[in-house]
């Protein structure tokens, strides 16, 4: 492993500490239809409301405006008292690093102190944010780092959306210039299961396609599931971006270890799934995403059963090198192995990439992710609110 090049340390952008005693209503995250309702809410009157939500829209999501000061296409008046009653916020930014290959980790802090990391890969004219929907994970996947951290909870859109505000924020990206910019496509490759928490991932990419706003295309977003069978239509039916699947194994009883969430949904069921969802050509195919674990899934004769798995499914191959953490119980496999198993799949017609480890010397390649999150009981948060509420008691304001 190569040395961290910068850790920028902490840094926050923030205009306030998430976790600051404030009792704003956020409006990241929220659709153009709540935006309306809350400013209603507020005491505008019912006509104006919709109009000022799209103009609200414009600033927040097309010019990453955070500050109702410099909206100067509303009232003075409603600046005023829009600061008052609203904010809108990006995760504290606890920890930068940057790998010497360029790409970018970013820890944030969401407002109740838990944390999930964001990762940003730039190419040369372009770059994918990898964002995470979950603050840890429940799947338990036996090669991926997050799997070893409990689920501490779901992010919510906001904290969702927040991430690419916030990668755009540091990227300075706003207005995001039409063409060469670095944030241009987007995968739901972080933290998390995504299929998991669909109605906020759902909410927040929905809002990241809007064309008034951050505008990045369906088909520039990518979402990768362990497969969640049930949840695979409404993916392709409401959103319609494009499907990865952490496929890795071609038989059930290798994937029911490895990828434990298969003894639920089995490989049968998943590919079905597949072959169903919407759209699909041979210029849109499902990427299956499969990771070389050493003497596990690594053997011609595995190439050959995923050869056999993908008829019938536009599909392409995308070869993940194990990425090691510490503890980890699998290795990489050989280079020769690889190579030999990128070739059957290849000759089958199907391309099959190896992908390039981009970041490992700052823990953020794929299934590296992993914060110190940990969950806490129920009787942890309920001694912890007792506690504040005592201290509130003690020092009256
Ligand atoms: N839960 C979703 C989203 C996570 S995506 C999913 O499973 O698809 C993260 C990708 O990195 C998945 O394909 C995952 O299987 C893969 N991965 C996890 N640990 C890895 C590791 N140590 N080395 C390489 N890839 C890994």
């Amino acid at each position: 492993m190569t040395a961290i090049v910068a850790d920028i340390g902490v840094r926050d952008r923030a205009p306030r500490p998430a976790a600051a005693p404030d009792d704003r209503a956020e409006l990241l995250g929220l659709t153009r239809a709540e935006i309306a309702a809350a400013l209603v809410a507020a005491g505008e009157a019912e006509k104006p409301a919709k109009m000022r939500a799209s103009q609200l829209w414009h600033w927040i999501y097309y010019r990453g405006s955070r500050d109702f000061a410099e909206m100067t296409t509303l009232s003075k008046e409603l600046r005023e008292r829009l600061a008052t009653r609203f904010s809108i916020g990006r995760p504290v930014t606890s920890k930068d690093l940057k790998s010497t290959d360029g790409t970018r980790k970013w820890l944030l802090k969401f407002a109740d102190g838990e944390e999930a990391e964001c990762v940003h890969i730039p190419e040369d004219d372009r770059g994918a944010l990898c964002v995470s929907s979950q603050v840890g994970c429940t799947l338990t996947c036996r090669f991926c780092h997050t799997g070893t951290m409990k689920l501490v909870r779901n992010l919510d859109a906001a904290e969702i959306v927040g991430q690419v505000m916030l990668a755009r924020d540091h990227l300075d990206e706003w207005p995001s210039p039409p063409d060469g910019r670095m944030l241009s496509n987007i995968v739901m490759m972080g933290m998390g299961e995504p299929l998991y928490n669909f109605d906020s991932v759902a909410k927040a990419l929905k809002i990241v396609m809007d064309n008034e706003g951050i505008a990045i295309s369906k088909r520039r977003i990518t979402l990768s599931t362990a497969g969640v069978v049930p949840m695979i239509p409404r993916c392709g039916a409401e959103l319609g971006v494009n499907l990865a699947i952490s496929l890795h194994a071609v038989r059930d009883d290798i994937r029911d270890v490895i990828v434990p969430i298969n003894k639920k949904y089995p490989i049968k069921e998943l590919m079905a799934a597949c072959a169903a969802y919407p759209g699909l050509s041979n210029a849109r195919r499902i990427t299956f995403e499969y990771v070389m674990l050493k003497g596990v899934n690594d053997s011609p004769a595995d190439a050959r059963e995923l050869v056999r798995l993908l008829k019938g499914v536009p599909a392409k191959v995308n070869l993940i090198p194990f990425n090691p953490w510490p503890g980890a119980p699998y290795e990489c496999s050989s280079d020769e192995a690889i190579r030999k198993f990128s070739d059957i799949v290849f000759n089958a017609g199907y391309s099959s990439p190896v992908r390039t480890p981009r970041g490992r010397d700052i823990m953020a390649a794929c299934g590296q992710l992993k914060s110190a999150s940990v969950k806490r009981s129920k009787a942890d948060i309920l001694r912890e609110q007792a506690a504040k509420d005592a201290a509130a008691v003690a020092l009256p304001a």
